[in-house]
């Protein structure tokens, strides 16, 4: 019985411009992704033999806080596996384990990534040896930000954020995430946005990748990355989510070089100088309220990558 284990990175967005709403109902947006290294594990494992009535995919999620992941066919792992085996044209059995160390509806992407991961452990399962760039394709077709999962570094996507080119960067970002208690859908941090933009009557703006941000990058320039850091989904979270303001504040206030709610929220994120300066911070925002836990992570980070192989 042989068993394939993938590591696939969380994400946060360094900028994340949202655009007008599309008639399919994705927004355009600009989307600068960059992969941290907070990981989940997704182990893929050949299904023990005899049991020929058992379902040809089963899931199991294992870790802290893991309230709301689906241990069904909605998994995102569990549907990209199937559709990597509807692309080979046949069923493929497999028992996926995932463990989850990236907050859940947290912002960083942890069912993408875990999607990402499956495709990775299940074509090598599976024998299928299909390219990176079909696995991107089945990607991109299961949800927006499942492709760069596969791509990882620091990348900007556009359309709905699907469409990746990677980018320069230099040297190592230290950074600080601060993980909420319970999470934040998505879909309704969008619905918000787009009704404060109502309300106030602003038309929503083209997006469009900031220089500055991509200068930053290229000089490995952790100060004034900092400064670049954008996301229009912030007031959308901030308004379902009050408590995050005091959070973004106690980084601030403790030096962070930038702070910002890390897409659709509720993780907030904090720039640091160096790995030691992170570490610091993280101690000093641990006592705010609402905060689950305080992580500290690196990036950018390759994308999902086989970490072991063996008996399952
Ligand atoms: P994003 O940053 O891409 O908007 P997120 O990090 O806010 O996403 P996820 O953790 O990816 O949110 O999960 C959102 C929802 O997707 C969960 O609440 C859960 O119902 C569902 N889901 C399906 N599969 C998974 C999975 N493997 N891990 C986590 N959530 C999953």
């Amino acid at each position: 019985m042989s068993a394939i284990t993938v590591r696939v990175p969380a994400k946060v967005n360094l900028q994340l411009a949202v655009g007008p709403l599309r008639e399919d109902g994705y927004h355009d947006l600009v989307n600068v992704f960059h992969a941290v290294s907070l990981f989940d594990e997704v182990t893929a494992a050949e299904p023990a033999d005899g049991d020929a009535t058992a379902a040809p995919l089963t899931v199991r999620v294992e870790g802290d806080h893991t309230g709301g992941v689906p241990v069904s066919d909605d998994n995102l792992a569990v549907r990209a596996a199937m559709a990597l085996a509807g692309r080979a044209g046949r069923t493929y059995r497999a028992d996926l384990l995932i463990r989850k160390s990236i907050p859940v509806a947290g912002g960083m992407a942890g069912g993408s990534a875990d999607a990402a991961a499956a495709l990775v452990a299940c074509n090598e399962l599976w024998g299928l040896g299909l390219p990176v760039e079909d696995l991107m394709e089945i990607a991109a077709d299961i949800g927006s930000d499942v492709p760069f999962a596969l791509l990882g570094g620091t990348a900007v996507g556009t359309g709905r954020g699907e469409r990746l080119a990677p980018l320069e960067t230099a040297g190592v970002f230290h950074w600080v995430f601060a993980l909420a208690d319970g999470g934040l859908s998505t879909p309704r941090v969008y619905g918000e946005c787009d009704r404060l933009r109502e309300e106030a009557g602003e038309a929503a703006p083209r997006p469009v990748v900031s220089e500055a941000l991509l200068d930053a990058l290229r000089r490995g320039d952790a100060k004034a990355l900092g400064q670049a850091l954008a996301n229009d989904l912030q007031p959308a979270a901030l308004a379902l989510r009050p408590s995050l303001a005091d959070t973004l504040a106690a980084g601030r206030e403790h030096g962070a070089l930038g702070a910002l709610v890390s897409g659709s929220g509720p993780t907030c994120a904090f720039l640091a100088e160096s790995a030691e300066h992170a570490h610091e911070l993280a101690g000093l925002i641990t006592d705010v309220d609402g905060c689950r836990a305080v992580v500290t992570a690196h990036g950018p980070v390759p994308g999902a990558t086989i970490a072991g192989a063996g008996a399952g």
